[in-house]
């Protein structure tokens, strides 16, 4: 193997091997952009290392050869004493990753060349101040040094000579500051710090191998889904120098917003400047339009440039470049990050651009961009004060009264208070108090924590890790680093997308992206706003070519009617459950308790009409669109009153002497109908079987609802589906009960309906004999969120809560199973059924209707293994219309 890559060799298409710097560096210098020569050494050197814990042996030599011709190309050698060649050594990874080691600059400087440097570059200052840079990178990064003694030092040397910035040191005080940094790496690592620049390349090189694995580099990568085993390549480059007076200078640059997409000059410039001086915020930059006055022909350059990167890569590019002496350098460019509202711009400019076509417009956008520019946010215009960030865990903008512990947070709630709920951190206790929140903070804690998991998990405005918040539950206060302090019952306002908080009430703005979908703003207006006509002409492209359908799980018209506006087509699953909630519950609770056959018939002739009410609205507000109506499928201790309550109710009567007879049957049935498991006991099809009457009843309101639809003149297209099947024979005995049934008011009324029945697979049996299965069934629907409890044996109402948090940090997945469909385990099943049960019936209709079906990277899975349409939230219709857009471009 190949270890090392002159800057000449390579392309941006190799990211993998020479990392995305690598991989730039190599394409700006093969444009003939001027990019400072040097060379990459491959992930695969660096993976090599940190399997065997040395450098590969073919390695030395290959660095060698590069070194030579660099030196030969430079006419200078590394650290050579009357004429040094110094370069950089940066690290690059395929994904750009905060928490590894990043720049040492300089290298090649010894205490001989420090003078050639000062000869070359004809400033005595200039070159010490290298050194002291070099000394203090190498001390920190590569030998592990405390940088807070450099910084130190350095901050004394500023006081003794009574000034406020370093350029106001002049080169004795540099030399000085060599010798004291050269005093600390001695003390430190008990070594001196290497002359040899040799030694000094090694040295760094390794170090940026190491730095793969710090423990800040694997929390990131864990929080990120970033493979562990990809390594990082490094990048040795010439040193350019942009601190060598007024004529040179550092800066970076976006070849348009990244906040808008607006085309335009952005960045920043420094002058007599290296690049950490930026980074540090040691003094103010200037708008990078004011380069144009400093130095034309850069600036002119640098214009150019910048717009060949941009038809090159087609793109947003960032880039950081150097001026040395009035000559521009590139030290870097990939493509650049945005907002979600700049992305579908931009994807649409480009589009406009001819630089790229609907498809890719479609690939520069994501489903998650489109989720979040949808919450609710507060106003930009307001007036602010911002106390503290943290990490943006859940998104959204929650505004409340502080309180500090769970019990609080229910019981202002329960009273109509809104409040914040704030922490330290969460745990399994602070459940209700998450629940009753508008928003959790918490000052401990990454995108993985308790809070942030179980937030997202509810759909919950949080910002987690705020660490430089003081949170004290104890005293029940907050304090902020300007000295605020916020006290139980202060007004916070937390941003879940951007991890800002604030101080006291930010008002709330709706969406404009819901206002468009809700068709209260329209795309076409002069005066729309940009971001609506951007996401209207994406959803347009995605709407052409996406294969999946998209449907969605309502059990309401109001439901039905937004998710029809947010371009549903159709409803994939109506949970008839939630239409027996309410005063209806009552009505269960008899059919529950009937003791004789006219006492069971009594409580299921009162629900027909109220259930063949709500499907007449359903079928009315989705007409011409396919409802797929679930027949009840919960266990029906559900509709019963709480075991320990009623206990204690009767208990009490007892003891009374004054017990109601209705009490007291009711507590029988709770007995009788308790169950360890009520999830895996009797529910979904079961009752069917075992109940008499109550699929029939459902089936038959189904029917008359079809058909007074019809009678309306109505197109209503109902599909019966039928739950927690595990074997055909349960499927066929209700197929054989239902069919009667329909055919009886086909009779009735003279129509025809046109009723198909269908079965949810949603347990492993019911996917490992599909095949019997679609003997009996029109479609499948794939209920993701049992299949997922039932493969993994996870408890989908505990677990997220209790111990995925674990799961997550050790790596065991990277995201909930119930949130992105396991693809290996519960993704193989539905794989297979979906072959299963088409081979027995080609025309077997699929569907998914678990919580998946909203969820970006669930929906390309099942593109891909074809089916049908997709079911979700009305919320998530548009990301999911989006998404399986993307899957088919
Ligand atoms: C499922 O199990 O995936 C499903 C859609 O049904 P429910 O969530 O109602 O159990
Ligand atoms: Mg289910």
């Amino acid at each position: 193997t190949k270890f090392v890559y002159d800057f000449t060799e390579g392309n941006k298409d190799l990211k993998d091997l020479l990392g995305g710097k690598g991989a730039n560096l190599a394409e700006m210098t093969n444009l003939g952009l001027p990019v400072p020569p040097g060379f990459t050494i491959t992930t695969e050197a660096c993976k090599e290392y940190l399997d065997s814990g040395a450098e590969p042996a073919a390695l030395r030599a290959e660095v060698t050869e590069h070194l030579d011709a660099l030196e030969r190309q430079m006419g200078k050698k590394l650290g050579q004493a009357d004429n040094p060649l110094l370069v950089s050594v940066r690290s690059g990874a395929k994904f750009s990753m905060p928490g590894m080691m990043d720049t040492v600059l300089n290298i090649g400087l010894s205490d001989e060349s420090v003078n050639g440097l000062a000869q070359q570059a004809g400033s005595e200052r200039f070159a010490w101040d290298s050194y002291r840079r070099l000394i203090q990178m190498f001390g920190k990064t590569v030998l592990g040094v405390d940088g807070d003694l450099f910084e130190e030092a350095l901050e004394e040397a500023k006081r003794a000579k009574g000034v406020k910035v370093d350029v106001e040191l002049d080169a004795a005080d540099m030399k000085k500051l060599v010798g004291q940094f050269k005093e600390i790496v001695a003390k430190e690592t008990e070594r001196d710090f290497p002359q040899d620049p040799r030694e000094q390349m090694d040295l760094a090189v390794r170090a940026v191998f190491e730095s793969w694995n710090t423990d800040r580099a694997k929390l990131y990568r864990r929080q990120e889904r970033i493979p562990g085993d990809l390594g990082t390549a490094v990048n040795v480059c010439s040193m350019v120098f942009g601190n060598l007076g007024p004529d040179s200078g550092t800066g970076v640059a976006f070849t348009r917003d990244p906040a808008s997409g607006h085309q335009g000059v952005y960045g920043d410039y420094l002058q007599n400047a290296q690049g950490e001086d930026v980074v540090a915020g040691i003094r103010n930059t200037v708008p990078l339009a004011e380069l144009e006055q400093l130095d034309k022909t850069s600036y002119d350059e640098l214009m150019q440039i910048m717009e060949t990167l941009e038809t090159h890569y087609k793109d947003l590019c960032d880039i950081e470049f150097t001026i040395e002496r009035g000559k521009l350098w590139m030290l870097q460019t990939r493509v650049g990050k945005r907002t979600a509202g700049a992305a579908f711009r931009i994807a649409t400019q480009l589009v406009d651009q001819g630089l790229i076509d609907e498809a890719e417009a479609l690939q520069r956008v994501n489903g998650a961009q489109l989720a979040q520019l949808m919450f609710p946010r507060f106003d930009e215009k307001a007036k602010t004060e911002l106390i503290g960030r943290g990490i943006a865990a859940s998104p959204g903008a929650a505004v409340g009264k502080a309180v500090f512990d769970s019990y609080t947070a229910v019981k202002w709630s329960r009273s109509g208070e809104k409040v914040i709920l704030i922490r330290r951190e969460t745990n399994p206790d602070d459940l209700n108090g998450m629940i009753s929140a508008e928003g959790i903070l918490t000052s401990r804690g990454g995108k993985t924590s308790h809070a942030a998991v179980v937030a997202r998990g509810m759909g919950k405005t949080c910002v987690c890790g705020a660490e430089e918040l003081e949170v004290d539950t104890k005293r029940r206060c907050l304090t902020a680093p300007g000295g605020v302090v916020i006290e139980e019952g202060d007004v916070v306002s937390i941003d879940g997308s951007t991890g800002k908080i604030y101080l006291g009430e930010v008002p709330v703005v709706p969406s404009p992206v819901v206002e468009y979908f809700e068709g209260r703003m329209h795309a076409g207006a002069d005066d729309a706003d940009e971001l609506v006509k951007a996401v209207h002409r994406v959803m347009a492209y995605a709407d052409r070519v996406r294969r999946l359908r998209v449907r969605a799980n309502a059990d309401n018209a109001e439901d039905a009617a937004r998710a029809r506006r947010f371009g549903a087509q159709g409803i994939g699953l109506c949970r008839t459950e939630h239409m027996f909630l309410g005063e209806r519950r009552e009505m269960v609770e008899r059919l529950i308790l009937a003791d004789t056959g006219e006492e069971r018939e009594a409580a299921l002739a009162e629900l027909l009409p109220l259930q063949k009410g709500d499907f007449v609205e359903l079928f009315e507000s989705m007409d011409g669109l396919p409802v797929t109506v679930r027949l009840l499928d919960p266990p029906l201790h559900e509709f019963l009153p709480d075991i320990t309550e009623l206990s204690v109710r009767v208990a009490l009567a007892e003891s009374r002497k004054d017990s109601n007879e209705n009490d007291l049957r009711l507590l029988q049935a709770v007995h009788r109908l308790h169950e360890q498991n009520p999830m895996l006991g009797l529910r979904g099809v079961r009752l069917g079987l075992v109940i008499p009457g109550l699929f029939a009843m459902q089936v038959q309101a189904i029917a008359e609802a079809a058909a007074a639809r019809r009678a309306a003149k109505g197109d209503p297209r109902a599909e019966i589906m039928i739950p927690l099947v595990g074997t055909v024979q349960e499927l066929e005995i209700v197929r054989e009960e239902a069919e009667q049934v329909i055919a009886e008011v086909e009779r009735a009324h003279g129509v025809e309906l046109g009723l198909t029945l269908g079965t949810m697979i949603e347990l492993p049996r019911a996917a490992l004999t599909a095949g019997q299965i679609a003997e009996s069934a029109d479609f499948f629907s794939f209920g993701t969120n049992d299949l997922t409890q039932t493969v993994w044996g996870f408890s989908r109402d505990d677990v997220e809560a209790s111990f995925f948090t674990a799961y997550l940090e050790k790596g065991i997945f990277g995201v909930s199973p119930f949130e992105t469909i396991d693809k290996d385990g519960v993704g193989s099943l539905v794989r297979n059924a979906a072959e299963a049960g088409r081979a027995t019936r080609p025309d077997l209709k699929l569907g998914v209707c678990g919580e998946h079906g909203g969820d970006p990277e669930s929906v390309h899975f099942f593109h891909e293994v074809g089916l049908d349409y997709v079911s979700c939230s009305p919320f998530r219709i548009p990301v999911a219309r989006l998404e399986a857009g993307r899957a088919a471009a």
